[in-house]
């Protein structure tokens, strides 16, 4: 399989780049100023599988403590969801509207609705959900109400997962949700466990996307859908090799303040899936859909209560905040993605 990774030059600026693997061994190591790969069998492969063991250490900390810190700060001001909102294209949502809450849940609701969870008949299957990448819980509350299901959450940050508790407590839920700190690479479940698996925005922070596809795939129950809605860069073109540079100038900027190790496109999720034995694997664009997002949460953190909460919150959320116009541009130049992929495990 072809992996279309970040251009190797770019791989050195991030500590946390690990590169997204796709399969093949010889592309996980891959030598950034030379595009020399090392495989695991040479002394120097050695050297490079503890230097990729740290790296993934050192972003799973980061992320954890980057979570940690800004989950406050977003619920004050957003809500329980942290993820974008799904809105027709054009359309304009005033602050003042309750439509940004609304939108995150419709993103929900779409994204089921693509997945094929249309109908009365598919939503009774849905008896156990896993929720990978759970921020405070807020697609796990709302999966298990709407399915009456059980769900669990996981995340890397403990606050997040110990929020995410008091939540479904609060909510009367607790006998149906619960959330533990377990990694999306190494997921503590047996195989075949879960009837939906729920990846919302979380697919982004992963270095090892073959391995997080693989775990995805091995939790989901036959019959089981898998839901993955992410950021992804651009599908490459025919015989292109990697991103323009200016292009991945922007996703580097990117990756430094919210933690992410190298992108990938849609494309390359779908190359993952049908390397499983699934069926119905289908992918979208939604970029034009949420497209009114980031301005919004700009607008959000531009009012007093925004700045107040925002200086209150720390360092990661002040640069979190001054990446986001790096976001908007790259959706408005066309190098990020906000793509959904789905797919159903054969009975
Ligand atoms: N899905 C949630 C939160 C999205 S934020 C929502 O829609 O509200 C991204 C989430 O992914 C965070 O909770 C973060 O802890 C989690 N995450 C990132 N990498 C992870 C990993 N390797 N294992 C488990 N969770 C991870």
């Amino acid at each position: 399989m072809e992996a279309t990774l970040a251009s190797p030059s770019s791989l050195t600026s991030l500590p946390f780049r690990t590169n997204a693997s796709f399969g093949s061994p010889s592309l996980l190591f891959r030598s950034p100023l030379s595009s020399v790969s090392m495989t695991t069998t040479t002394a120097r492969g050695n050297v490079a599988v503890a230097a990729a063991a740290t790296s993934t250490e050192a972003l799973r900390k980061g992320i954890a403590e980057f979570y940690n810190e800004t989950s406050g700060l977003w619920e004050d001001i957003w809500g329980d969801h942290m993820h974008h909102g799904f809105y027709d294209p054009d359309s304009s949502v005033q602050l003042s509207d309750s439509g940004h809450r609304e939108a995150q849940i419709r993103m929900i609701e779409e994204s089921l609705r693509f997945a094929g969870v249309t109908d009365e008949e598919e939503e009774k299957k849905i008896k156990k959900v896993v929720d990978v990448g759970c921020g405070i819980g807020g697609s796990s509350r709302y999966l298990a109400s709407k399915f009456g299901a059980e769900c669990i959450g996981i995340t890397l940050s403990p606050v997040q997962a110990k929020r995410a508790t008091d939540l479904a407590a609060a909510q009367s839920l607790s006998h149906k949700v619960s959330f533990q700190v377990a990694d999306a690479l190494d997921q503590p479940f047996e195989d075949g466990k879960f009837d939906l698996v729920w990846s919302m925005e979380s697919g982004e922070h992963m270095p090892d996307k073959a391995k997080f596809v693989k775990e995805l795939v091995r939790v989901g129950a036959p019959g089981g859908r898998i839901i993955i809605v992410t950021w992804c860069h651009r599908n490459l073109s025919t015989g292109e090799k990697a991103l323009q540079p200016w292009e991945q100038n922007i996703l580097d900027k990117i990756c430094k303040t919210f933690y992410l190790p190298a992108w990938c496109s849609t494309d390359d999720y779908v190359k993952l899936l049908q390397s499983h034995s699934l069926q119905d694997i289908k992918c979208a664009d939604w970029s034009e859909n949420v497209a009114p997002f980031w301005p919004a949460v700009i607008r959000t953190a531009l009012t007093w209560n925004g700045l107040v909460s925002l200086l209150r919150s720390g360092m990661k959320s002040i640069k979190g905040a001054l990446t986001m116009p790096l976001m908007i541009e790259g959706y408005k130049k066309g190098v990020i993605k906000f793509g959904i992929i789905t797919c159903q495990k054969p009975l």
